[in-house]
């Protein structure tokens, strides 16, 4: 493995470490290609902002070093810098065209919540038999494929669901056919095995592999130490084999732009 786009930053007040021990962890490690994603700015309607994002007021700041960083190092390694950004909406657009100002490269889809945050405190990460909520992070993440701009999904299996095992099948499938269709990668999220969460979810993968969705890696750091996860990346490998996963390696970014359909 010789990419990792899923690194955050101590911006978002609950990782650690500086950009720079990151980078250097992931050159020892023989990584070419790493991109810095950390949770997108996002101030509400009611004037609020979400605590565990990057501030409105250090977005720019926060392109500005990856990229200084990025020329620093630029004989050893490509660096880019871009958000891990929920899909609501409401904000899409607004959120799109200051991601494009700040200078952002790329972005992971990566949906912690069915609606912002203010309005609703269940994460899609909490266990619930809610059939209307299933069905609602499956809509968002579809139509945030529909949308463009995502490079891929991070942790797609994260909706924690403890209903009906076969609706929750129908409802991962759209994701997996999805993904086939508009050809954005699926991701095994390694913050997932390291700490025992409920994702990567086998049955999840098991549909992925039918669909032949394509899947990447990602090492979700939130700190220098998993700028590069060796023995989470052995793990990912063994679901790739059991699953018989249409495994891309790195993939394509794609430029964050106003307006794109695909
Ligand atoms: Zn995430
Ligand atoms: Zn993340």
């Amino acid at each position: 493995m010789d990419y990792n786009y899923h690194t955050h930053t101590h911006r978002c007040s609950h990782a650690s470490g500086t950009e720079e021990e990151y980078v250097k962890r992931a050159v020892e490690n023989g990584i070419k290609y790493m991109g810095f994603s950390d949770h997108v700015p996002l101030r509400f309607s009611d004037g609020t902002e979400s605590g565990y994002r990057v501030p409105v007021s250090d977005a720019k700041e926060y392109c500005r070093e990856i990229k200084a960083l990025a020329e620093k190092y630029k004989d050893k390694i490509d660096i880019k810098v871009g958000f891990e950004m929920e899909y609501y909406p409401e904000y899409f657009d607004k959120t799109i065209e200051s991601v494009v100002e700040y200078g952002a490269e790329y972005l992971i889809l990566g949906q912690h919540y069915t609606a912002p945050e203010n309005i609703v405190v269940n994460q899609t990460i909490s266990e619930t038999d809610s059939v209307e909520d299933l069905c609602k992070y499956t809509s968002l993440v579809v139509s945030a494929m529909k949308t463009g701009v995502y490079t891929y999904v991070a942790h797609p299996d994260i909706f924690n669901f403890t209903g009906d095992v076969s609706l929750y099948k129908d409802e991962m499938r759209k994701i997996c056919v999805a993904s086939r269709e508009l050809n954005v990668p699926l991701e095994i999220n390694f913050l997932g095995i390291r700490d025992n969460r409920i994702y990567p979810k086998d049955l999840f993968w098991q549909i992925a592999g039918e669909e032949k969705s394509p899947v990447v890696f990602g090492f979700d750091a939130h700190d220098a130490l998993n700028a590069f996860d060796g023995d989470s990346l052995k793990k990912a490998k063994a679901l790739v084999e059991k699953y018989g996963l249409n495994y891309i390696g790195k993939p394509d970014l794609v430029l964050p732009e106003k307006n794109k359909r695909r």
